[in-house]
């Protein structure tokens, strides 16, 4: 089954509510995929950060948490977060956010891409008119803590936020943003920009993009301010291919994007450390959905496109694309979809259904 290579090791953390439905059909149709392409997976399961440990030992997780999952390939996360049992800056602070800092997981990565059978708010739009990239820095930028209120209360309060663009921090993303679209057909990079308000840290950052450019002479590349870009995504979404944004307008870009091309039940991300030094971590954009959760109906697509996302990221490409094809076909019929999508399958079917387009 495998190149006798040793297996990629990934952690499997399903967490709360709809978490807990999703992951298993995104592991069944991994395990399908790295069958078929002969690609060895290990999967480990762990029972924390989510609300039930949070219950028993009164923290997201335990204190080697580190140690359990620092030395696996990836880490394949459903959902966390039960608000009216637990408040978000616990339950994400305590695990999602501490990847991201602790695993140094700077590139924030979705794809934006029409697929059939999704309505799109756009109109006159059909799958293959929409397919690319959002890469958002994830770790300092307009969101540092650096800042303060004085003279709180009176006539003469103000308050003061810090945006910390740092040349290492803006560069790495800027790479993992051009070498991504000259791995593409288009190659072409357009940088979300906001030079004439923001005077000091946009036009340095726009001063790195012509730097980084000289590096990849075969990129096409371009710059917009990020209120006409916004306009853009949603007139001439046709337009991008690799979109790269600080931490703000990359934030911004990223949950804009896949609204245009639909639900959230079916959007993927990855929260990446490029250089492989520490885990990704690849997970469904939606959240946990209690409103929906135990009631065998979440869409899993989400879940499962992450699954691809992190065979991508692990060099698997055919397996990878095998499995972003096989979503395609899926919600080409109907009667495979979940309900959020107009269909009847509950999240079983549909997973299996994936599955098999997959075998
Ligand atoms: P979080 O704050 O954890 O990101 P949220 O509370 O903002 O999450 P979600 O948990 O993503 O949002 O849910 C938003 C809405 O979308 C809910 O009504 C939920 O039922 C629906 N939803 C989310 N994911 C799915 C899914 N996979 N399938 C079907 N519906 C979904
Ligand atoms: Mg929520």
């Amino acid at each position: 089954m495998s190149n006798g290579r040793k297996p990629y090791r990934i952690a499997v953390i399903a967490g709360d509510g709809i978490g807990k439905e999703v992951v298993p059909e995104g592991l069944r149709v991994l395990e399908m995929a790295a069958k078929k392409h002969g690609v060895a997976v290990h999967f480990d399961q762990f029972d924390f950060a989510s609300w039930d440990y949070y219950e028993k030992h009164g923290e997201m997780m335990p204190e080697d948490w580190k140690e359990k999952i620092g030395k696996h390939d990836a880490i394949y996360f459903g959902a966390v977060g039960w608000p009216a049992k637990i408040p978000d800056h616990i339950s994400l602070w305590g695990s999602l956010i501490k990847f991201r800092r602790e695993f140094d997981q700077y590139v924030n990565l979705r794809p934006v891409r029409l697929m059939p059978g999704v309505p799109s708010p756009l109109a006159n739009r059909k799958p293959g008119d929409i397919d690319f990239w959002v890469v958002r820095e994830n770790t300092e930028g307009e969101y540092s803590s650096v800042g303060g209120r004085m003279f709180p209360g009176t006539e003469r309060e103000f308050v003061i936020q810090e945006t910390i663009m740092t040349r290492t921090g803006v560069d790495r993303i800027l790479k993992f943003a051009f070498d991504l679209a000259q791995s593409r057909p288009k190659k072409h990079l357009t940088s979300a920009t906001k030079s004439n308000g923001i005077s000091i840290t946009m036009p340095y950052w726009d001063e790195r993009v012509e730097a980084m450019a000289k590096a990849y002479p075969k990129v096409k590349w371009d710059k917009y301010h990020i209120d006409i870009l916004t306009a853009n995504f949603v007139l001439h979404p046709d337009w991008f291919d690799v979109v790269v944004g600080s931490n703000l307008f990359g934030d911004i870009l990223s949950d804009l994007g896949p609204a245009c091309t639909g639900t959230i039940g079916i959007a993927p991300s990855g929260n990446i450390n490029p250089e492989g030094n520490f885990p990704s971590v690849f997970e469904p954009v939606h959240g946990s959905a209690p409103d929906i959760a135990g009631q065998g109906i979440a869409n899993p697509i989400g879940m499962i496109w992450s699954g691809a996302m992190m065979l991508e990221h692990l060099g698997e490409k055919p397996a990878a694309a095998a499995i972003v094809t096989a979503i395609e076909r899926t919600l080409g019929e109907r009667t495979l979809r979940t309900r959020d999508l107009g269909g009847n399958a509950d999240t079983t079917a549909c997973g299996k259904a994936v599955a098999e387009m997959v075998e």
